[in-house]
């Protein structure tokens, strides 16, 4: 039999998703499967924003083998229990879209079904009073899950905050010890094979030329392969996530960091604010159509925590994704493949989540047609349903204050999104369809947190007398309240076991 594995990969980009691909690989292929090359332009730079997680990065973590203080330490991080929003159904309300389990499950029916009942009936508080990662978030808290029965300090569900940069300088490191060769230089053409269209090598400035067998590119927004070579094509989102601009700016740490990301809307996007060690990373997400950059720079400005440490960096996208994600021998990770506004950071999971599945379909010099389609499918089914669940913050809205908010609250939008919608104002219940990123509890909290109201409730919640839900209910918010009482201080827990070196 021939040998027709892998010999060469070459990954184009040295950003977070370059990186990522770069250390999965190393890890997963070893050094004496086949050669790993990545090439990355210091005059390009990266993008060097992206730096709040969800909680699915504790898994690339484990993969890699990583000690997680030290990961922590490294790249000056923070723990991250959810996301607060602020303003979004409406001026002067939030919410937190938190990690993790609410409340407990009865008789084989997911808690919120009950508290539904009770809450419509004026007879239970909100639902973050029965969240574990929602009153922990409010009281600055945070531990990581201990081995403790049937308590809800067992399942805490936690991400991280870190330093973009200092995130791909760890990774770098973690690869290039596992072989990873690392060349600098700004590639300038692409040669195609004349038959199949696949691409056999890439040219760099100084003349040199480096072929191989299976393409990554993570070359940024510019998607210098899979776009620039290979004219995959792209399908723009902005229809339904109009904004398209974002200034970005750190700003000095004033008070200890709080363990969640905040998004605050504006009249015409929104703002992020991610603690970490050292610093506040903030940007603004603005539509460029409502809004100009010197009026979306002062509202970021105005809006810091601390005095900003840089001047303020703007950025450029159109929300939407890659016709083909892989297209022949190239794969497009992170920006080159598409990009979805980071409300509920999912960018690096879904590098994350592409490295996974290229590595379950990964080819040899054959390409098999079969493999290629369930990719692409395997991931356009991923985007395509957290791009649902990112409209939902914005046409799930009663805000009326602005142009901005009166187009995203009456826009059309994709049929699947409707009907999720539909489902849950008819009667509270909410399906994750297949292995879509967000479960139940993630739309739950959101539909409900932008003030969406079910009219009804899951009829079997009927079976239980009313009293006893009561009851029960009490119960939980009791022990959850007592957790969250024995949870240390985030800034004691980081002081404790993973503090970074003062800079
Ligand atoms: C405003 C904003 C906020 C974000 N916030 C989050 C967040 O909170 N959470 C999250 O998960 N994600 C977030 N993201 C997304 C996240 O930043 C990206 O997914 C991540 O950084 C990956 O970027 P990348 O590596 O694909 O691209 P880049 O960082 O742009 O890297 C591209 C690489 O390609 C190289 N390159 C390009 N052209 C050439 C060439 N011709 N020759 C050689 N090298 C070349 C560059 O030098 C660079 O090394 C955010 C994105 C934006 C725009």
């Amino acid at each position: 039999m021939t040998d027709n594995r892998i010999r060469k990969i070459l990954i184009v980009g040295g950003g977070t998703a370059g990186w990522m691909a770069a250390a999965a690989m190393a890890r997963v292929l070893k050094n004496q499967y086949c050669d790993i090359q990545l090439i990355e332009s210091d005059a390009i730079g990266t993008v060097g924003v992206g730096e709040a997680t969800i909680p699915q990065i504790q898994l690339f973590n484990q993969m890699l083998g990583l000690d997680e203080n030290e990961f922590v330490r490294k790249t000056q991080g923070t723990f991250k229990l959810g996301i607060q929003f602020v303003n979004w159904g409406h001026l002067g309300e939030k919410y937190l879209h938190a990690f993790g389990g609410v409340g407990k499950d009865m008789e084989g029916i997911s808690f919120y079904h009950y508290w539904l009942k009770m809450h419509q009936a004026g007879e239970a508080p909100d639902i973050d009073q029965y969240t574990l990662n929602c009153l922990a978030a409010e009281q600055g808290r945070f531990m990581r899950p201990v081995d403790a029965g049937n308590s809800p300090l067992s399942d805490i569900a936690y991400a991280f905050h870190f330093d973009a940069a200092l995130y791909a300088m760890f990774l770098r490191d973690f690869a290039m010890e596992r072989g990873v060769r690392r060349r600098e230089g700004k590639i300038v053409d692409v040669q195609l094979n004349p038959d199949d269209g696949f691409i056999e090598s890439v040219t760099l400035e100084d003349g040199d030329t480096v072929d191989a067998d299976l393409f990554i590119d993570c070359s940024g927004f510019r998607g210098l392969l899979i776009e620039g070579a290979l004219k995959t094509g792209y399908e723009d989102w902005t229809h339904w996530l109009p904004c398209d601009r974002a200034v970005a700016v750190p700003c000095t740490k004033v008070a200890d960091p709080t363990p969640y990301t905040r998004s605050t809307a504006h009249k015409a996007g929104w703002q992020w604010r991610i603690p970490l060690q050292h610093r506040t990373g903030n940007g603004h997400v603005y539509s460029s159509q409502y809004i100009s950059e010197d009026e979306a720079t002062h509202v970021l400005l105005n809006n810091l925590d601390g005095e900003p440490l840089a001047d303020p960096k703007p950025l450029r996208f159109t929300t939407g994704k890659r016709k083909r994600f892989w297209n022949k021998n190239c794969v497009a990770l992170g920006l080159a493949g598409g990009f979805m506004e980071p409300l509920e950071s999912t960018s690096i999971h879904l590098v994350q989540s592409g490295i996974a599945k290229l590595m379950s379909l990964f080819p040899n010099r054959h390409f098999d047609r079969e493999d290629i389609d369930e990719y692409n499918r395997q991931v356009n089914f991923e985007y395509d349903r957290i791009r649902d669940f990112l409209i939902a913050h914005y046409c799930i809205t009663r805000r009326d204050d602005s142009e901005f908010w009166n187009y995203c609250r009456t826009m059309s939008i994709p049929d699947t999104l409707q009907q999720k919608i539909d489902q849950y104002q008819k009667n509270g219940r909410i399906f994750r369809t297949n292995e879509e990123l967000f479960n139940d509890l993630s739309w739950l909290e959101v539909m409900h947190g932008q003030g969406l109201r079910p009219r009804a409730y899951h009829p079997l919640v009927d079976a239980l007398p009313k009293e006893e839900i009561a009851h029960r209910l009490k119960n939980i918010r009791q022990v959850i309240q007592r957790s969250v009482e024995y949870m240390p201080s985030h800034a004691d827990f980081i002081a404790r076991h993973c503090p970074a070196e003062k800079g």
